[in-house]
């Protein structure tokens, strides 16, 4: 490929230390690329152009002086609109957030910014994150690259769709149930959930707090790795960050290693699953066993069925609970012409929310109330337990679980806006990963006839993404579907 604005991250920014091309000159190509594909995919809800060509500018002026701060110097990273960023808008695409603009930096912002990365372009989401397919925006539909009257996926269907089109290097999206893997499937890009605890959300807009992970997206697995290494590590801003030692990500890409044990789990290759990325799967399955020389073991998820009802209670009801603070009166939008104090919580919040967003705070309200919290939230909490166990079971006797993202690839815009459960139910090979606190990667895995993408799922134990990535780097290097490109 030759554009600028598809070139990985890695080869920029090789070319960047060798002096054949500048920051500003990739800025300008990304920015280019976004006044010719937007309109299509309308990916971004805000960008400020001239801000990012004076941060190019300025990588561009610390490297001549010999000063460049590391691998992402001058390389465009965009930011799904949940991520703080001092001084830019902040508005989780929601009405209620249309006006606020962040006051500070999220611990991630901060760490590109200290890695010298030019920080562009605001992305869009399902509000609040709560969605699979970024139409619960309340500003505009993104569309998938590859198919412009499909879905992105979701929540952070920007991140995926700017990536893919070339109107970013790099991005990031939070994924709390799916939302980086799941859009990353859909439009053919690398995703990648890290461990719960391995980067910071110190500055991210909670959704729900005990799943809720930053991470990274990218067209290569050699990008993610480059760019989970700038965020991941310590934060003392986020109590539930992890004192671990971080890898050197890129050099455990290509690092020997014994063949992997690798699990499938039954459950996850029965009914329901899509034949065309059922193949998929399998063709993968088997590239692992044949070329790389892989252990394959079937392996048991009993509790799968019940990750759809555990996450939708224990994700809506933290939701219920974080986002109770938009009250109209601390943050963004304030309704007008109102009684009282009662009336003006109730009526900011009727008119600022969404409603699939009132839809979850009602559930969650629910869940919590006395009389059900026991039925409902307590039982759920129990059950995430052992829906872990089982996972940590699997890992006594295999090192990873490959299994598909979503049960079918992108789907028609609209297809599913009237049936919230099936929307749900789309998400059952993802969220046992963030109820069990487990890295994961997507990686394309294939195309379908229709020419859409499909995304192969590797799932890891806790801090091991290093292995995950090499494995995706192992199928990156013998497959083409990452260098491909969408027909915009
Ligand atoms: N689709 C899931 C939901 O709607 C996951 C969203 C996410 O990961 N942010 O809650």
């Amino acid at each position: 490929m030759s554009e600028l604005y598809y070139e990985s991250a890695y080869s920029l920014s090789s070319r960047l230390r060798a002096g054949e091309i500048s920051s500003e000159a990739v800025t300008e190509a990304v920015i280019q690329r976004y006044h010719e594909v937007e309109s299509r995919i309308r990916a971004y809800l805000s960008v400020d152009e001239s801000d990012a060509l004076a941060q190019a500018r300025a990588s561009d002026r610390r490297r001549a002086g010999g000063e460049a701060l590391g691998p992402l110097d001058g390389i465009p990273v965009s930011l799904k609109d949940i991520i703080a960023v001092a001084g830019q808008p902040l508005t989780c695409a929601s009405k209620i957030l249309e006006s606020f603009v962040s006051p500070y930096d999220a611990t991630v912002t901060r760490r590109l910014k200290e890695a010298g990365s030019v920080i562009w372009g605001r992305l869009n989401m399902d509000e609040f994150a709560m969605g699979s397919s970024t139409e619960n925006s309340a500003f505009q539909t993104t569309r998938n690259p590859w198919d412009t009257t499909r879905v992105p996926g979701g929540s952070s269907g920007g991140s995926a769709a700017s990536v893919a089109a070339g109107e970013s290097v790099l991005a990031l999206g939070s994924d709390t149930g799916g939302s980086i893997r799941q859009p990353a499937a859909h439009c053919g890009v690398v995703g990648l959930k890290p461990t719960y605890g391995l980067v910071s959300r110190y500055g991210l807009v909670a959704f729900a707090s005990s799943l809720d992970q930053i991470g990274p997206v990218g067209r290569s697995v050699e990008d993610v790795a480059m760019l989970l290494q700038v965020i991941a590590g310590h934060d003392p801003l986020d109590s539930t960050s992890f004192q671990t030692s971080i890898p050197d990500f890129l050099e455990s890409l290509r690092g020997e290693s014994d063949p992997w044990k690798l699990g499938v789990p039954k459950e996850y290759l029965g009914e329901g699953l899509d034949g065309q990325v059922r193949e998929s799967v399998q063709s993968a399955i088997q590239f692992y066993a044949d070329d790389v020389g892989c252990e394959i073991r079937e392996i048991s998820l009993p509790l799968t069925d019940l990750a759809v009802p555990v996450y939708y209670i224990i994700a809506t009801a933290e939701a219920s609970s974080n986002l109770a603070r938009y009250d109209g009166v601390r943050y963004g939008y304030r309704s007008e012409n109102v009684n009282d104090h009662l009336d003006l919580y109730f009526r900011s919040r009727g008119e600022g929310f969404g409603a699939e967003v009132k839809r979850r705070i009602i559930l969650g309200t629910y869940a919590l109330s006395s009389g059900y919290y026991d039925a409902y939230y307590l039982r759920a909490q129990k059950v995430r337990t052992l829906i872990r166990k089982d996972f940590l079971d699997a890992f006594a006797s295999v090192d990873a679980i490959i299994s598909p993202v979503a049960p079918t690839p992108a789907f028609v815009i609209g297809e599913r806006l009237s049936d919230p459960l099936s929307m749900y139910l789309s998400d059952i090979y993802t969220l046992s990963v963030n109820l069990s606190g487990l890295p994961a990667i997507s990686i394309p895995g294939g195309f379908s006839r229709e020419g859409l993408p499909i995304g192969i799922q590797l799932i890891g134990k806790p801090f091991d993404e290093s292995r995950l990535l090499a494995m995706a780097y192992r199928f990156e290097q013998d497959h083409p579907y990452s260098r491909m490109r969408p027909g915009i």
